[in-house]
């Protein structure tokens, strides 16, 4: 029901003339450029030498209501850039964008009192802040507390801070959102005001952008009632100026076309590399893995060697994919610029807090290819705002309707998975849509984002060569007038194929400009940068590990198989290392089916695998379904402090062996279910059990 009135709203809005836009992927912060200085040594005003006072900042740049984001895959800064955009359109707010890592928070006691506070945060893996919010979380959660003025937290230190609050999480994770829950929790504590509920979206039910939708109309009003801000009738501004550079081609030599940044422009490389500066890695052996001609899985082997990049064995490194050419050619089609596409332009902020999410001068071809997500799902907001620069009114109606109606958009766009281009080129029957400002695509696409693959090479073995597995995304829905094609990993197949001689390597006619912004990724390389992660072996050897990774969630397995195998070669007293592992069929999707007979070589008895094959029987049997014949065995190895491991779907598979666990344990130690769930609550807690889930 209250979704049903949300539309209801969104749709008097609209008829009331009033456009919420927003801005997408934005980075808002501190100052200019960041590809000068802040984005080539890693992260914004603070490395750069900028005031670290957001108080002073809001002064400063004459603004009453900042939106800080804890952000790691880039959904909560685009949702702080639409709330910041959409404050100042529609309520007239001064709004800036704030990375919770370019600040202090010590001096939040002295927030004015007629100013806003807005809170974007994901929560990250288990329960865990996203990075650039590690050191905001711990200070906000930290028991001895103490601000500027000294106040500490039974003073209520910030009883002049009104803010507002929204959480992505995901329900399939135990600690659902517990990024937004505690810190609206501690700034409650600690004497604060929310403003209107404090909102959760669930990227697990896959409702995040209703969610967000649905929270923010009626936390407006509250907003609007306590702060005494009255609606206005918004009216498109763009937040970019694009202005062309008839003084300069594409073949400039300080023209971007696609490089990073600087350094990469350059021609010279240069560390340390990180989520803002990769490495351009060579792949130095790949190979198919699957054997059926309809679908692949790629195995890959890229070299660090040369960079000052390095891993340890259950680490995730991120691929920093190129956009097919195919959808860069509809995309920049249907906005009328293909003739353009190749010609020079500068894009600054039109504001000073507002900065451009790639670097500049560039081109529109560089922009679409390796700087936005232009195959993503399309948000319903975006198409709202889109409608008003239809080419004619007929189909400025549809994209309204579009806009202001969840199940008519949800059936003609979402659940036939249409990126943008794909949506216009529809709606207008193939004519351009010539007036959308480019600032607005800008603005309302997401800055494209590295994907992770959790290394599946033991660091131990091969310290400069990362392995990776990674299956091929195509998703074909019945009715959908496109194959959705995974943008990193047929850009990854198709350097597969480069690699192997294939004289034009094209999967599926996308298209890739595989050789990179001037020739710079020739050879078969590839961007990437390597994320620690916490899922790691016992530091001694000798323990019992049990390890569920069914398909492509036995990545991080082979490489712990990799590094005990080695270990015990090394004579070094390896323990009882049990994998269950999952798959279609046999003589087809069985992952690594040769190796293990080498592990086992190296392991002898102490390595034992089962192995579950959903296909090949008259009832389908899968990991889970293993492990309850096994699970006496189990049972015993955790007695024995065994570390288990779950790594792959965290929808559905992570969850039922987690609570599968609790069932054995429960069953052969004879305690309660709950006192089994507790157990497993409890190994969590000490690390005895860890999850690699996506
Ligand atoms: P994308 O283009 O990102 O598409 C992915 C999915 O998004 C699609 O299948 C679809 O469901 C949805 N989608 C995209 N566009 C649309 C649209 N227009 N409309 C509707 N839906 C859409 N994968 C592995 O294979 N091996 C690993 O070892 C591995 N490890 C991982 C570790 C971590 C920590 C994480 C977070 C993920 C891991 N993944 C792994 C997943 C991987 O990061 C990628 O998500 C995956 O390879 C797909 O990337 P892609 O760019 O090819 O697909």
């Amino acid at each position: 029901a209250q979704l049903d009135t949300l539309d209801i709203v969104v749709l008097a809005a609209l008829l009331l003339g009033t456009v919420a836009y927003f801005t997408k992927g934005t980075y808002w912060a501190v100052y200019g450029d960041p590809y000068g200085n802040s984005l080539a040594t890693g992260n914004g005003a603070a490395k750069a030498g900028k005031s670290r006072n957001i108080i002073e900042k809001l002064e400063e740049s004459d603004k009453n209501c900042v939106v800080f984001y804890g952000s790691q895959t880039g959904t909560a800064e685009d949702y702080a850039s639409r709330l910041a955009k959409e404050g100042h359109s529609r309520f007239g707010l001064n709004t800036m964008v704030a990375d919770l890592e370019d600040y202090d928070y010590d001096n939040l006691d002295k927030f004015p009192e007629d100013k806003l506070a807005v809170f974007v945060l994901a929560t990250y893996g288990e329960g865990e802040p996203t990075d650039n919010a590690v050191e905001f979380y711990e200070f906000m959660g930290s028991e001895d507390i103490t601000f500027s003025e000294g106040g500490t937290m039974d003073d209520k230190p910030l009883s002049n801070l009104k803010y507002v609050a929204f959480g992505l999480g995901n329900n399939t994770y135990e600690h659902y959102n517990s990024m937004v829950r505690n810190v609206d929790k501690y700034l409650t504590k600690l004497g604060a005001t929310r403003l209107g509920a404090a909102g959760e979206g669930d990227d697990g039910a896959g409702t995040m952008e209703e969610d967000f939708l649905a929270w923010k109309e009626p936390m407006w009003a509250d907003v609007c009632e306590k702060m005494g801000l009255e609606e206005r009738e918004a009216v498109y501004e763009p937040v970019f100026e694009i202005t062309e550079r008839d003084d300069l081609t594409a073949e400039d030599d300080v023209v971007y076309l696609g490089e990073p940044n600087k350094h990469h422009l350059e021609g010279s490389q240069k560390g340390p590399f990180n989520a803002n500066n990769p490495y351009i890695a060579p792949i130095v052996e790949s190979s198919e893995l699957f054997t059926t001609p309809d679908r692949n899985c790629l195995h890959m082997e890229i070299s660090i060697e040369d960079s000052n990049l390095s891993y340890t064995t259950g680490d995730h490194i991120a691929i920093w994919p190129t956009n097919a050419g195919k959808e860069v050619d509809r995309f920049l089609n249907v906005l009328g610029l293909d003739d353009k596409r190749h010609n020079v332009i500068a894009v600054k902020g039109l504001d000073p807090t507002a900065k451009v999410p790639f670097p500049s001068p560039t081109t529109f071809d560089a922009i679409a290819r390796y700087h936005m997500e232009i195959c993503a799902p399309v948000s319903r907001q975006l198409v709202s705002t889109i409608a008003q620069f239809a080419p004619d009114e007929e189909i400025k109606a549809e994209l309204v309707k579009l806009g202001s109606e969840k199940d008519y958009f949800h059936t003609q766009v979402a659940d036939r998975n249409l990126n943008l281009a794909q949506l216009l080129e529809i709606s207008s029957k193939g004519e351009p849509w010539s007036k959308i400002p480019f600032s607005l695509m800008i603005e309302g696409l997401l800055k494209i984002q590295p994907r992770y693959y959790s290394i599946s090479s033991s660091s131990y073995v091969q310290k400069d060569k990362i392995s990776i597995t990674a299956v091929v995304e195509s998703a074909e829905k019945p009715g959908a007038p496109h194959i959705l094609k995974g943008v990193t990993t047929n850009y990854l197949l198709a350097l597969k194929q480069k690699q192997h001689g294939e004289p034009n390597p094209d999967p599926h006619g996308l298209n890739y400009a595989i050789h990179g912004p001037r020739n710079k990724y020739d050879g078969i390389h590839v961007p990437v940068h390597v994320r620690h992660s916490n899922f790691k072996l016992p530091s001694d050897p000798s323990k019992p590990i049990i390890m569920v990774g069914p398909g492509t969630g036995v990545a991080p397995f082979r490489g712990f198989l990799q590094e005990r195998a080695a270990q015990a070669k090394a004579g070094q007293n390896v323990g009882k290392t049990v994998l269950f592992f999952g798959c279609r069929r046999r003589t087809e999707d069985y992952l690594y089916q040769h190796e293990w007979d080498k592990y086992k070589e190296a392991l002898g008895d102490n390595f034992v695998l089962h192995t579950a094959f959903s296909r090949e029987g008259p009832t389908k049997v899968y990991v889970q379904h293993l492990m309850e014949g096994y699970g006496e065995e189990i049972n015993k190895l955790l007695e024995q402090k065994a570390y288990f491991y779950v790594c792959g779907d965290a929808a559905n598979m992570a969850r039922e062996v987690n609570t599968l666990l609790g069932k054995i344990i429960s069953k052969y130690r004879n305690v309660s279910e709950t006192k089994g769930e507790e157990i497993v609550k409890a190994m969590r807690a000490s690390n005895q059990y860890q999850e690699d889930v996506w």
